[in-house]
């Protein structure tokens, strides 16, 4: 589905990918791990088009998107929770959920506002709040359910739990493994990585710009000496 085949991109002169690679299957969830600053959020926006690669591809169901404009790769079919959430402030829950819903993918059965909610209970209860009324878990929350509106192939999400209570973080993460369930794909960043080997099939540990480790769920509980070295557990 997605393939990311060896990209370089650059801030300016300085370069932060270097022959990045990584793939993700159909219905399929893989993990991008590794310490801050190694590349984790500029590989999501060189895939989103944000952030231009200067060598390498990226394809997503065969298509190239390395040069397209993000609004494009969006209507492909890839949706983004960016880190930092972004939601409406002065709109309802509803609102903002409507606010992006579009069928992309033209799945037959799409996710609807009840849907969608039904995965978010503490959302439903607050669904004619303002964003601005929101917690930031709630808001989080808000953000993973506005992208899962646009119907994506495949759901990309920047550390969504990052900082938040544990209560909602497990909130998450438990409509990430229904998500699983569902057959969605998802790209996930999050540092968990006890959760992330529960939740995720794949994973790729980057370092400086480039994956150093790549591995089944299975294969990095086991591998202590990998979590010591490039995650720092
Ligand atoms: P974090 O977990 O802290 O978000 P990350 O793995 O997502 O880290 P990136 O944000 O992708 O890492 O950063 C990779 C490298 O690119 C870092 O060295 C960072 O300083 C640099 N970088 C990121 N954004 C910019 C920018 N807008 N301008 C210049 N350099 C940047």
């Amino acid at each position: 589905m997605l393939e990311v085949d060896r990209i370089d991109t650059f801030y300016g002169q300085s370069q932060a990918l270097f022959g990045m690679s990584l793939s993700v299957g159909a219905a399929e969830v893989v993990t991008l791990m590794g310490r801050n600053g190694m590349g984790k959020t500029t590989t999501v926006r060189s895939i989103m088009g944000l952030t231009r690669v200067r060598a390498g591809e990226i394809r997503f169901n065969g298509v190239r998107i390395d040069s397209l404009p993000s609004y494009r790769v969006a209507k492909l079919g890839l949706g983004l929770v960016p880190e930092g959430r972004q939601i409406f402030p002065n709109l309802t829950v509803t609102e903002n959920m409507i606010a992006t819903a579009a069928n992309r993918s033209g799945r037959d059965d799409p996710w609807t506002l009840a849907k969608v909610l039904e995965l978010f209970p503490s959302l439903a209860e607050r669904r004619n709040n303002m964003g601005n009324q929101l917690s930031g878990g709630e808001q989080q929350m808000l953000a993973v359910a506005r992208a899962l509106m646009t119907n994506p192939h495949l759901l990309i999400l920047d550390e969504a739990t990052e900082g938040l209570a544990p209560i909602i973080r497990a909130e998450i993460w438990s409509c990430l493994s229904r998500l699983r369930q569902g057959g969605q794909s998802i790209l996930v960043i999050d540092k968990n990585i006890r959760e992330m080997t529960r939740i995720a099939d794949r994973h790729y540990i980057i370092e400086k710009g480039s994956v150093v480790w790549t591995g089944t769920s299975a294969e990095l509980v086991s591998a202590d000496d990998i979590q010591l070295r490039y995650l720092g557990v």
